[in-house]
């Protein structure tokens, strides 16, 4: 009896020792994987190279795999998502996730894999970028997915694994649920992902439950005035000071329309007027970003939006402005609490309290939150710890910059981040999964 009890005791600990050996195993390749991906970054709706090295490893892990994944309607974008499915015997179903896609970044750093891509935009050459560390995701995805198919007594159910194109247009998530991605393979009980985060050390992975990150909303305005000579404005409606009156007017929406407490952001990034000193234009362009997490707050941000414009543009006697929201924005990212609570449990148990950091929320954007299907499915996206602590022990004591998400000089620890990332995906999933009979 005791030695049965000694066994009982130790075989928490056994397991945990031995995921780790797979995972240290995998680590070398893992890398050298990531820093392939890292040297090719690919565009959203352009991940083809992407896609197949996902393809590819995700077959030889025992996984059924669709390509080409997606529904698209605009011209130019090719179906490049990737759907692996690992159906190991009854049990509920989860869903991993990893985005494929890098931005028109030219890299600035000097790591001997840093992408060398370049592509014209708008007549210029820009360089290409993972400067939003979704090849960190893709790496943790496969490693994780890789590492899962050889512990596969300690789970059972199905798995579902996604290489998302496009989640920086905005547009991934959703061509491949309108391709029938819960109804082609099933509706996942939960789903998780991991984002990257500079601001945390490498070897930690941070969480917060609830709104965790925004609706992101893009709004286009045209003021229109009357156009004339500079010198005679008494002939003219003068956009550019309409214009400026209403990016004034904008920020009282969420001083004083929005609730204190709840959070709303609204930002005008480009405003375009003009040709000549002396020449009143017949219009501005306001291109603006809105940030918020209720429903309800997102609804009456917007039509204070298009009541400001309009209401300045009545006052001076202009004509109508054209408030336009394009497109539909990325939902928020509601971090289910009872799975986001569970699994930072469960990380807190493997890595230790000092490793998993509740982080608060932010006003940033994410496609993942379309996964969660208006809360019909529990979704929990955590954050991965990126930098070596020395480095941001240094930049927290004013010693030297953290470069940030979408910026030329981002990159991440490889060993640390990877090995922690894999290590917390396959946790999830074990702790979200029976284990096998
Ligand atoms: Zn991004
Ligand atoms: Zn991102």
């Amino acid at each position: 009896v005791k030695t049965l009890l000694l066994l009982l005791l130790l075989a928490p600990a056994t397991q945990a020792a031995d995921l780790e050996n797979l995972i240290t195993a995998e680590l070398p390749g893992l890398i050298s994987f990531y820093k392939d991906l890292h040297a090719h970054p690919e565009l959203a709706f352009h991940e083809k190279r992407t896609g197949a090295k996902v393809a590819k490893a995700l077959k030889k892990a025992g996984f059924t795999v669709t390509t080409g994944f997606g529904s698209y309607t605009k011209k130019g974008r090719v179906p490049t998502g990737v759907v692996g499915v690992l159906r190991n015997g009854e049990g509920p179903t989860v869903l991993l996730r990893a985005d494929m896609d890098a931005l028109p970044v030219t890299e600035a750093t000097e790591l001997k894999y840093a992408s060398k891509v370049k592509i014209s935009k708008g007549g210029k050459q820009v360089g290409v970028m993972h400067a939003c560390g979704h090849d960190a995701h893709t790496s943790v995805l496969v490693g994780a997915a890789k590492v899962l198919a050889q512990a596969r007594k300690r789970w059972q159910g199905t798995l579902i694994v996604i290489g998302q194109p496009a989640e920086e247009a905005g547009a991934g998530a959703r061509s491949l649920l309108a391709d029938g991605l819960y109804t082609k393979t099933a509706r996942p009980d939960y789903a998780f992902a991991f984002h990257v985060s500079p601001d945390l050390p490498a070897g930690a992975v941070g969480y917060h439950t609830g709104y965790t990150l925004a609706n992101t909303d893009s709004v286009d305005i045209t003021v229109r005035g009357k156009p004339g000579h500079g010198a005679f404005p008494q002939n003219t409606v003068d956009p550019i000071v309409l214009a400026s009156r209403l990016v004034l007017a904008l920020q009282t929406i969420v001083s004083r329309e929005v609730e204190p407490l709840k959070a709303a952001v609204i930002s005008v990034g480009e405003i375009h007027a003009g040709t000549r000193r002396n020449l009143i234009p017949a219009e501005v362009q306001l291109r603006l970003t809105v940030r918020t997490y209720e429903n309800e707050v997102r609804t009456k941000v917007l039509a204070a939006i298009e009541r400001t414009a309009r209401g300045i543009a009545d006052s001076a006697g202009a004509p109508a402005p054209v408030v336009t929201v394009r497109g539909e924005g990325t939902p928020a990212v509601y971090n289910d609490p009872p799975l986001t609570r569970r699994l930072a449990g469960a990380f807190k148990k493997v890595l230790g309290q000092a490793r998993v950091i509740e982080t608060g929320a932010v006003m940033g954007g994410e496609d993942f939150g379309r996964y969660g299907l208006k809360r019909e499915v529990p979704i929990s996206m955590f954050w991965l710890g990126a930098t070596e602590s020395e480095r941001l022990r240094k930049a927290r004591a004013g010693h030297g910059r953290i470069w940030p998400l979408h910026s030329p000089g981002m990159r991440i620890a490889p060993k640390a981040t990877l090995s922690t990332g894999v290590q917390a995906m396959a946790l999830a999933v074990i702790e979200l999964l029976p284990a096998a009979k």
